[in-house]
């Protein structure tokens, strides 16, 4: 039986592996198929505190990961497939570990952007292509940049990147927008904004040098269009990375995972949720960081008060 399993290796989970690890907890660390988590997606970070001139996502994942094992966190490869949170110790199924028990756990498993899923799209991500209008909007001064989406995250990236880009255009695949009306206005007030509206995306269009354009059906017309651009961002949607547990934690109506205001505490006593597969709103490496920390500490207490086995004739 292990005392604490982390799942997921973003920001929250290697945050919390530190501070376990440093603890002398000895977490367990599982790491799927995407180690580092969605900074591994992007560039150059520029917000994350400490890094004067700036970080290489992997890079800052890396440094993270390295910490983490410094201080004796141990890191798995596997994909987790199912959990029981019936009775204690909760079992996890892992894809290439079998049957993990765990007395307390920590889900860092983190969301996933959703993405157009049409061609060229993919392969020029971080050549024009970013689901992170925070992380990349920098990165596009003075030129003309398309966002895809009609939702509030749409609307709020559409004016946070105003402060750079010479244009933005907001493409949307319905003549209605689905964001609320006080984001709308905020963004049709703005006079740096333009709108695309009732055109279905094709393809994101490259050159050597990155993104050039992108092809849209007009629904109106059913005739394809190019607007030329030199980036695209996608804002249609994060999916949390909460499927494997089928059911048996309190998640809200799209999968995020409630816990208790101010705390990491999900509805399991001793399963503890931090960064983006519990915050919808965030979504930052610095803020699921810091749910990472609050999750270890959680954890830690948690196992003070509630553990069954007597840790210290084992570590
Ligand atoms: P969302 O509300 O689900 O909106 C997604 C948008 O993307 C929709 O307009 C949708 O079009 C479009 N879309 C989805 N799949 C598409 C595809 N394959 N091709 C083209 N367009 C596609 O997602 P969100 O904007 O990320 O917001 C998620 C939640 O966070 C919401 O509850 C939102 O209110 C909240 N949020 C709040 C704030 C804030 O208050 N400051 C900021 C951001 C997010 P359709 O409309 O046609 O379906």
């Amino acid at each position: 039986m292990e005392k604490v399993v982390i799942l997921g290796t973003g920001p929250s989970g290697l945050t919390a592996a530190i501070y376990l690890a440093r603890a002398n907890m000895k977490p367990i660390v599982i790491e799927g198929y995407q180690p580092g988590g969605q900074l591994t997606l992007t560039t150059e970070v520029e917000n994350f505190p400490g890094f004067i001139d700036g970080i290489m996502g992997p890079e800052l994942m890396e440094n993270m990961r390295k910490q983490a094992e410094r201080f004796g966190a141990e890191f798995r490869r596997g994909w987790v497939t199912n959990v029981d949170f019936s009775k204690k110790p909760y079992k996890l199924q892992v894809n290439g570990l079998g049957e993990i028990e765990t007395e307390a756990l920590i889900l860092s498993t983190g969301a996933s952007a959703k993405l157009l899923n049409i061609p060229g799209e993919v392969g020029n991500i971080g050549r024009g292509v970013s689901t992170c209008a925070t992380c990349d909007g920098f990165f596009f001064r003075g030129k003309k940049v398309i966002i895809v989406g009609g939702g509030d995250s749409a609307m709020e990236e559409a004016n946070f990147l105003t402060k750079f880009a010479s244009e933005v255009i907001v493409v949307h695949r319905r003549n209605e927008l689905r964001a609320s009306k006080i984001m709308q206005d905020r963004a049709r007030n703005n006079p740096k904004i333009s709108w695309q509206l009732n055109k279905t995306p094709i393809e994101v269009l490259a050159g050597e040098k990155g993104v050039t354009g992108f092809k849209v059906l007009n629904n109106e017309t059913n005739e394809e269009e190019i607007i030329q651009t030199d980036g695209i961002f996608v804002a249609i949607g994060h999916t949390p990375n909460t499927a494997f547990l089928n059911g048996q934690i309190d998640t809200d109506e799209t999968g995020y995972i409630n816990v208790v205001p101010g705390t990491t505490e999900t509805n399991i006593p001793g399963v503890f949720a931090c960064g983006d597969v519990q915050d919808k709103k965030y979504r930052q490496a610095i803020t699921a960081a810091g749910t990472g920390c609050m999750a270890a500490l959680d954890a830690e207490k948690y196992l003070e008060e509630n553990s069954v086995h007597d840790w210290s004739k084992s570590l």
